[in-house]
C-alpha cells in the first residue's frame, strides 16, 4: 500500500469520535467529582448572599450620619457572622459589624474598623462613607434558580467550589469509560520481573494506563499477551465489559503481527487502517464485538503520541466533551528539512520565553523507541505532510507534553 492510500490524521480522529457515544450519567458526591464531565446543568438552589452582608470589619451606619466627619455615633449593638442585630438603625447610630454578617435594617454603608476611633459606647468616624460602601448586595455572586454551570464542563476546583456554594453536595456527571488494553509481544515481560532471554520490559502497559486515567478515563489493565492467536483472542475476550478495547502493537504487517487476524476471526471489524503520520503508521479503528476498538503500534513512543492524538480525544467524547484545544505556536530552534509525505510529530524541547513565543527543538534523534526522548520531550513539532524546508525561527505549531 503506498503512503497515497494512509488516512489523513484529521480524518482518522473524526471517524473515531463520531463513532462514539457519551456514557450514561451517574450521580457523584462533589469530593468525587473533580475532573469529571458534568451530563447535566448545575443551578443554584439559593442566592448567594442570601441577604446584603459586611464585606469588612467595621461599624455599620447611615451614609448621611457620617457625611462630615468627624461623626460621633452611638454604638447600639453588633452583628458578627452567623448572627445579626435585629433592631433598626436610627439617627447617629451605628452597630458595630464583622465581616459575613446580615446589614442590619436602615443602615446602608459601612465604615472600616481602621477609620475610627472607639470612645465607650461611641464611635466616632473619621471618614465619609458613600451609601453602599463594603457591602455585598444579596444575589451579587448568584441567584437560586440560576444556570451556575453547563452540561459538558469538566470541573476544576473552582467549580466544585462554585457547586457546593450552590448548595449541589452532588452532581450528574458522565460515567468514566473503562478502557481495557494489552500490549502484544512474546519478547514482552512485566516491569519489576527478569526478562528471560531475547526480552524486554514492557513500557506501554503503565505509560498507556497513565494517560488513560489523565484523560478521565479508567484504565482496566490486561498485561502482556504471547504472539498467539488464541491468547490475543483470550485478552480480547475479557474486554467484554469495558467501554473500549486499545490493543499495543502486533498491529503492522510482520509474520508476527496477529492482532487484526486474531481480533477479525472473532468479530472485529476494522474501519479504516493505517495513517498518514509519523510515529505510528499502523494505527487501526474498527469495532470488536460492540466495543469500540483502538490498534496502537508497539513501538513505545509510537503507542504514547498516537494515544495523545486518538485515545485522549476518544475518551473526552465518551465523557461528553472535547479534550482542551493543546496546540501552540512556538518558533524552532532550528532548521528542518522538506517533510515527507505523512505528518510528522518530532519530539522537542520546549523553552519558554518571556513576553515570546517558545522555542522548540527537535531532538536530532528521533527513534521511535526512545522513551528517554520522548520523556525529556516539552512537546511535539507537528510538520504536515510536504510541509517544505523550515528554518530557525519560523513559526510552527506544537502539542505540549506536559
Ligand atoms: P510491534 O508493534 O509489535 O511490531 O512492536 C514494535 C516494537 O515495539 C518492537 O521492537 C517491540 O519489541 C516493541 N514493543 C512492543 N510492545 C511493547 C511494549 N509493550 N513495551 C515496550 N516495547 C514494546
Ligand atoms: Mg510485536
Amino acid at each position: 500500500m503506498g503512503d497515497k492510500t494512509l488516512m489523513p490524521v484529521a480524518e482518522a480522529r473524526q471517524r473515531i469520535l463520531s463513532s462514539l457515544q457519551p456514557m450514561v450519567p451517574e450521580r457523584v458526591t462533589l469530593n468525587k467529582a473533580h475532573g469529571r464531565v458534568l451530563a447535566g446543568n448545575v443551578v443554584a438552589q439559593r442566592t448567594q448572599p442570601p441577604f446584603d452582608i459586611s464585606a469588612m470589619d467595621g461599624y455599620a451606619v447611615r451614609a448621611q450620619d457620617v457625611a462630615s466627619p468627624p461623626a460621633r455615633l452611638m454604638v447600639v449593638g453588633e452583628a458578627a457572622a452567623g448572627g445579626a442585630y435585629d433592631g433598626t438603625l436610627g439617627e447617629n447610630e451605628a452597630v458595630r459589624i464583622f465581616t459575613g454578617a446580615p446589614l442590619p435594617k436602615g443602615a446602608d454603608a459601612i465604615v472600616i474598623q481602621e477609620d475610627t476611633e472607639r470612645d465607650g459606647d461611641h464611635v466616632i468616624t473619621n471618614f465619609a462613607a458613600e451609601p453602599g460602601a463594603h457591602i455585598r448586595k444579596a444575589g451579587i455572586d448568584f441567584t437560586e434558580g440560576a444556570v451556575g454551570l453547563e452540561a459538558g464542563r469538566r470541573l476544576s476546583s473552582a467549580d466544585i467550589a462554585f457547586a457546593a456554594a450552590m448548595n449541589m453536595p452532588n452532581v450528574i456527571v458522565h460515567r468514566r469509560p473503562k478502557i481495557a488494553f494489552f500490549s502484544t509481544g512474546d519478547e514482552l515481560v512485566l516491569p519489576g520481573t527478569t526478562p528471560g532471554p531475547n526480552q524486554i520490559v514492557s513500557s506501554n502497559n503503565d505509560g498507556l494506563a497513565a494517560l488513560i486515567e489523565e484523560a478521565g478515563g479508567i484504565p482496566f489493565d490486561l498485561g502482556v499477551v504471547a504472539d498467539e492467536v488464541i491468547a490475543i483472542q483470550s485478552a480480547g475476550r475479557h474486554a467484554q465489559d469495558s467501554d473500549m478495547l486499545v490493543t499495543l502493537g502486533g498491529a503492522s504487517v510482520g509474520d508476527h503481527d496477529l492482532v487484526q487476524k486474531a481480533l477479525g476471526a472473532d468479530g472485529l471489524k476494522v474501519d479504516f487502517w493505517r495513517i498518514a503520520m509519523r510515529p505510528g503508521k499502523p494505527v487501526m479503528f474498527g469495532t470488536y464485538r460492540e466495543l469500540p476498538m483502538l490498534g496502537l503500534p508497539g513501538n513505545p513512543v509510537s503507542a504514547l503520541v498516537c494515544a495523545h492524538l486518538f485515545l485522549v480525544p476518544a475518551i473526552a467524547a465518551m465523557q461528553g466533551t472535547q479534550a482542551p484545544q493543546r496546540l501552540r505556536q512556538a518558533r524552532l530552534g532550528c532548521a528542518l528539512p522538506q517533510n515527507g509525505p505523512r505528518e510528522d510529530y518530532m519530539r522537542a524541547e520546549l523553552a519558554d520565553h518571556d513576553n515570546a513565543l517558545p522555542v522548540a527543538t527537535p531532538f536530532e534523534v528521533q527513534d521511535s523507541s526512545m522513551l528517554s526522548i520522548l520523556s525529556a520531550a516539552g512537546c511535539l513539532v507537528i510538520r504536515p505532510p510536504h510541509a517544505a524546508a523550515a528554518k530557525a525561527g519560523d513559526v510552527v505549531q506544537v502539542m505540549p507534553l506536559r
